[in-house]
């Protein structure tokens, strides 16, 4: 059977972009894998993101809220604490970062129903950058309580209190890798294969590695030894400069769930995945998702840098056996006990720690002197 025109055309893009690339190296020599990843999941013609959905129908990785809906209604059920926490502020701006399908967002919505002020309160606003998900999530939010608007970026959101979700946002915003060779840090960077120029690979950039990466690296990192690789993402800067410019006037909490260690620990954990098999993150630019893992001791330094509150890092798993996961899934299979295999799975996906309970953290970056947001526990504010 032959693949359909779309198939063949979207190949079509994804060779033209590697064009691009290994046009855009020759002349102006090598990228950064920051640029490199920015062009291959944003690329209007042929980005991964740009062009697709990758999280429904032969998904290429799988998300929280895709394992299960009780996922998104248990970040409602916080959604509603913090809003009467933050006693009840006029007009909310609940906001989602890289929504995916949607599905999340219709979650939150609809156990946000249990508290009705706050859905009258709220303006939603998805913030997403590719047209294609966009579409996906207007479908997925067709019938949605509330009318839903779309930004391109955080700072387009509007002034006022906000709840701010983000689940797996973070990991695929362009990171930086430098790598410790004779005492120096150099940038490792995408360069073309010297024995075969038309194939893209890592190479190691000449001088010492800019300042603005070396300046990122915490101070117990900052004499590794030879060979040692450390991931900086400043992409997430902006992020947090549109926080703190927020929480500067109004109260809130932005809440980033995420893959990743509570503190910086060396290595490179860039990753591309295609149809849920990992490959070789530079062979197909495109065509499949690039992420690395978030760094959520950096994360933590940078807010508080800005002057924000921070609470966290913690588990995934005990995080939302804390909000209520069990006592949810117990409900869910008193009124549907055919799908009690299912829920029971569900649960074990998202909490165990062999599963998503530990690799996966949340941290919650907050405006300075905030309320403790639902689940983390209070003496863990610090700023
Ligand atoms: N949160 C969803 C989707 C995760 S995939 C879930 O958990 O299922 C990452 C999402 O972030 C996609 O929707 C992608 O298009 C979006 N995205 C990536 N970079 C972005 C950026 N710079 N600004 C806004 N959205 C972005």
């Amino acid at each position: 059977m032959s693949a359909p025109a779309s198939d063949l055309s979207m190949d079509g893009e994804r060779d033209a972009l590697r064009a691009r690339l290994i046009a855009r190296i020759r002349a102006d020599g090598p990228m950064s894998v920051g640029a490199y990843m920015a062009e291959a999941l944003h690329d209007p013609r042929a980005g991964f993101y740009a062009t697709r959905d990758p999280l429904t129908a032969g998904a290429d990785f799988v998300t929280a809220p895709m394992v299960s809906q009780m996922f998104g209604e248990l970040l409602g059920l916080w959604a509603v604490q913090a809003w009467l926490d933050l006693d009840g502020p006029q007009p909310l701006h609940l906001v989602e970062l890289g929504p995916g399908t949607g599905a999340m967002m219709a979650d939150v919505l609809r156990a946000a129903r249990v508290h009705p002020p706050i859905l009258s309160a709220s303006l939603v606003t998805l913030v997403e950058t590719s047209p294609a998900l966009e579409a996906v999530q207007a479908k997925t939010l067709s019938r949605a309580p509330i009318a839903i608007r779309t930004a391109r970026a955080l700072d387009a959101v509007g002034p006022g209190a906000s709840l701010i979700l983000a689940n797996e946002f973070l990991d695929c915003l362009p990171i930086r890798q430098i790598v410790r060779a004779q005492g120096v840090w150099r940038e490792r960077v995408v360069a073309l294969d010297p024995s075969e120029p038309e194939r893209l690979a890592f190479a190691l950039s000449p001088g010492p590695a800019p300042t603005i990466l070396t300046d990122a690296l915490p101070a117990h990192l900052a004499d590794a030894h030879d060979g040692a690789l450390v991931e900086i993402r400043l992409a997430q800067e902006p992020v947090l400069d549109a926080l703190a410019a927020r929480f500067a006037d109004h109260p809130g909490h932005a809440l980033f769930i995420d893959y990743g260690p509570a503190d910086t620990v060396l290595g490179d954990t860039l990753q591309a995945l295609a149809a849920n098999d990992k490959v070789d993150p530079l062979a197909n630019p495109g065509g499949a998702d690039l992420t690395a893992r978030v760094d959520f001791g950096a994360l933590a330094r940078m807010a508080r840098a800005k002057g924000l509150d921070v609470h966290g890092p913690v588990e995934q798993g005990g995080w939302l056996k804390g909000l209520g996961l069990e006592a949810r899934a117990a409900a869910l299979m008193q009124s549907q006990p055919e799908a009690k295999q299912k829920l029971a799975a569900q649960v074990y996906r998202l909490t165990d720690p062999s599963q998503m309970g530990a690799l996966f953290k949340v941290l919650c970056v907050s405006s300075p002197g905030a309320p403790t947001p639902p689940g983390f526990p209070a003496q863990e504010a610090t700023s």
